[in-house]
């Protein structure tokens, strides 16, 4: 065969493995882990390999090569057992449609490929890591299914020994190394987007969320609310006389109060709740499905657990009070405007009526 046939062949096989990293792309945004990213990776990698065994490389007549062995040996690596399994019933009910002589040589290599697969998770990544040296293995490995060539017809097998099978070789290596490649890339790419949208949304000091995931949450929160019969309350707390520690013992021990306080009220909420760094020193919480007496309830234990606290200041340890407004979403307050309003009035009387209390709207 001729080598420019072969390399015509392999970029066409890449051509559809782009089509199925961008699907992987949408996938792993969608499904970042558990059995549905599997079953996807599963089903992706094996249109991936059915695309090229429809259209595969003819490297001598009778003799093809396509993507299949590339997809199933990393498919454990992607998909886990269940993206193995999906992948490898796909692959191995097209091959049987397909028919021809090579029908159970072809099915064998589907089984001896899982195998393969499996065994490459084997390998520790910290011994060989992700990148050139183990998709060069995981080729290889792949390769092994090449033994099924024994049971092909006497004719077949003696035109694929020789130049021909060291072509399919090289040729599954070059498709391991360039897909997995494509794969990492799209996965790094996504976790640098995780990470930036991380930060867009998390406030430094505090590591509470920002205003900018409170007006999501609040928006969510409002529909929610349209939908079903859910309560769903607001808390806006505010150190009392805050500036007073910031002038007495210096911005950075305010700094390190705030998070401290902040670090309190976090540890007091659900995971579903919202806590906010809204402004300055005033930390907003987002409750879902929660009533007005819950959050009242919550607010209190909040606000006595910061009073009994020793906040250590390097040189003293101090003692701080926060004040707190309560407003709950319902016919009074229908909107998050509403609701943000009734919120910070009724944190103005905890204020006027003396501080380091809770009031309801
Ligand atoms: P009140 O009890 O009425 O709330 O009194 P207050 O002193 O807490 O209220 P005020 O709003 O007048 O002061 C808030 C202060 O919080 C002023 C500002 O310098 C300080 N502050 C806001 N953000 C930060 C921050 O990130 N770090 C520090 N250290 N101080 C901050
Ligand atoms: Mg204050
Ligand atoms: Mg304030």
């Amino acid at each position: 065969m001729e080598l420019n046939v072969l390399a015509a062949g392999i970029l066409r096989i890449l051509a559809e493995a782009a089509l199925v990293i961008l699907a992987y792309s949408i996938v792993i945004r969608n499904f970042p882990t558990g059995w549905k990213k599997s079953a996807a990776v599963g089903t992706l990698f094996a249109f991936g390999a059915v695309l090229s065994m429809h259209d595969p490389i003819r490297i001598t007549p009778g003799v093809i090569f396509d993507a299949r062995t590339a997809f199933l040996a990393i498919s454990y690596s992607y998909g886990g057992l269940i993206g193995t399994i999906i992948a490898a019933l796909l692959i191995a009910f097209y091959r049987l449609w397909l028919g021809g002589v090579g029908v159970v040589p072809g099915l064998i290599s589907i089984m001896i490929l899982c195998c393969v697969s499996y065994a490459m998770t084997r390998i520790p990544v910290r011994k060989i890591p992700v990148g050139f040296r183990r998709s060069v293995i995981t080729g290889l490995a792949g390769s092994l299914s090449l033994i099924t060539i024994f049971l092909l017809p006497p004719e077949i097998f003696a035109t694929i020994i020789g130049t021909p099978l060291i072509a399919i070789i090289l040729a599954n290596i070059i498709n391991v190394v360039i897909i997995v490649d494509f794969l990492e890339r799209e996965k790094s790419r996504l976790r640098i987007l995780r990470a930036l949208e991380h930060e867009a949304s998390v406030d430094p000091l505090t590591k509470l969320q920002n205003r900018r995931a409170f007006d999501k949450a609040a928006s969510r929160a409002v529909n929610d609310s349209r939908a079903k019969p859910t309560r769903c309350s607001l808390i806006m707390i505010d150190i009392d006389h805050f500036k007073m520690i910031n002038d007495r013992l210096g911005h950075y021990t305010g700094d390190t109060v705030l998070a401290e306080v902040a670090a309190i009220i976090q540890k007091n909420v659900r995971l579903d709740d919202v806590v906010v760094r809204y402004g300055g020193e005033e930390i907003l919480l987002l409750l879902t499905d929660t009533p007005q007496d819950a959050a009242k309830t919550l607010a209190e234990r909040v606000r006595s657990e910061i009073e009994r606290t020793d906040f250590a200041t390097g040189t003293e340890s101090i003692n701080v009070t926060v004040s707190a407004g309560i407003a709950s979403l319902g016919e009074k307050y229908a909107s998050m405007e509403a609701l943000l309003k009734a919120a910070d009035k009724a944190l103005y009387h905890a204020k006027m009526s003396g501080r380091n209390r809770v009031e309801v709207a």
